[in-house]
C-alpha cells in the first residue's frame, strides 16, 4: 500500500518561541540577563509568507545575507511594520555599499580595506551609521571571508584610525566540521583585548553554546524558519 508523502508544514512562530526559550535558558545558565542577547532571525531564502508570522509574534530584528534579496523583501515589510531592524550577515561588495548603508541597521561582515573605504564614504554621504562588526575567519579557512585572527587587532585599529569607522564588535562563523567552542572563545578574547562590546556568534546548531561564550547577537535561521530549500 502506498500513502501520499506527508507535507511537512513548518510553523515559524513555533520555531521562534522555541528559540526564545532556549536563549532564556542559556542566559540563565550563563548568569547573564536575557536582554544581553539579541536574536537575529535569519530570513534568507524565505518569503514574506514565512516572515510575516514571525513579525506578528513580536520579532523585530532580522538578518539577510544578500543585499539584492534584502531589497526585494524588506522595504515593503518595513513600511507596514515600523521599528524593524535589518542586519547584513553575508559578504558585502564595495559596489553594493551605497545600497547596503541605505538599507541595513547593522553590518556583520566588515573584513577588508576596500569595504572600509566604501562604507565610510556612504556613512558620510547618507548620514546613516549602521552598527559595524568585523568578521574574523577564526578557522583560517581559505574559502571563507573575514580577517585572520592574527590580523584582527591591526584591522580593527585601521578601521578606526584609517577610515574613522566605529567598530562595535566581532563576528565569526566557525568551520562546520570543528567543535565551535574554541572559535567562540578566540573571538571573545580578540574582542575583549580590543575593547569591543558586541559578539555576533552562534547559529541554529550552536547558539546556546555561543551565549555561554558571551555572544550578544545570535544569528538563527533554520531553527526558526525550517530547512532552506537548496
Ligand atoms: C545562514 C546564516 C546563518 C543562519 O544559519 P542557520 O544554521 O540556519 O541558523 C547565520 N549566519 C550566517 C552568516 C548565515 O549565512
Amino acid at each position: 500500500m502506498t500513502s501520499p508523502t506527508p507535507i511537512q508544514l513548518h510553523d515559524p512562530a513555533a520555531g521562534l518561541a522555541a528559540v526564545r526559550l532556549e536563549i532564556a535558558d542559556a542566559c540563565l545558565a550563563a548568569r547573564r540577563p536575557t536582554g544581553d542577547v539579541t536574536l537575529v532571525a535569519v530570513s534568507k531564502t524565505f518569503g514574506v509568507e514565512a516572515i510575516a508570522p514571525v513579525i506578528a509574534a513580536g520579532q523585530r530584528v532580522f538578518g539577510e545575507n544578500r543585499v539584492q534579496e534584502a531589497f526585494s523583501k524588506w522595504p515593503a515589510l518595513r513600511d507596514r511594520h515600523p521599528g524593524l531592524e535589518l542586519h547584513l550577515i553575508g559578504p558585502l561588495q564595495s559596489n553594493k555599499a551605497r545600497e547596503a548603508i541605505g538599507l541595513f541597521d547593522a553590518i556583520h561582515s566588515i573584513d577588508r580595506p576596500s569595504i572600509c573605504a566604501a562604507v565610510a564614504k556612504e556613512i558620510q554621504r547618507q548620514g546613516r551609521s549602521p552598527v559595524l562588526f568585523v568578521e574574523v575567519n577564526t578557522g583560517a579557512e581559505p574559502q571563507k571571508a573575514g580577517v585572520l585572527p592574527q590580523d584582527a587587532d591591526a584591522f580593527v585599529a585601521a578601521c578606526r584610525d584609517g577610515y574613522g569607522l566605529t567598530i562595535a564588535g566581532l563576528m565569526c562563523i566557525p568551520p562546520v566540521d570543528e567543535p565551535p567552542a574554541p572559535h567562540f572563545a578566540l573571538t571573545a578574547k580578540i574582542a575583549a583585548r580590543n575593547g569591543l562590546r558586541l559578539l555576533s556568534m552562534g547559529m541554529s546548531a550552536d547558539f546556546p553554546l555561543a551565549i555561554r561564550f558571551g555572544a550578544t547577537h545570535v544569528r538563527v535561521g533554520s531553527a526558526i524558519f525550517g530547512h532552506r530549500p537548496g
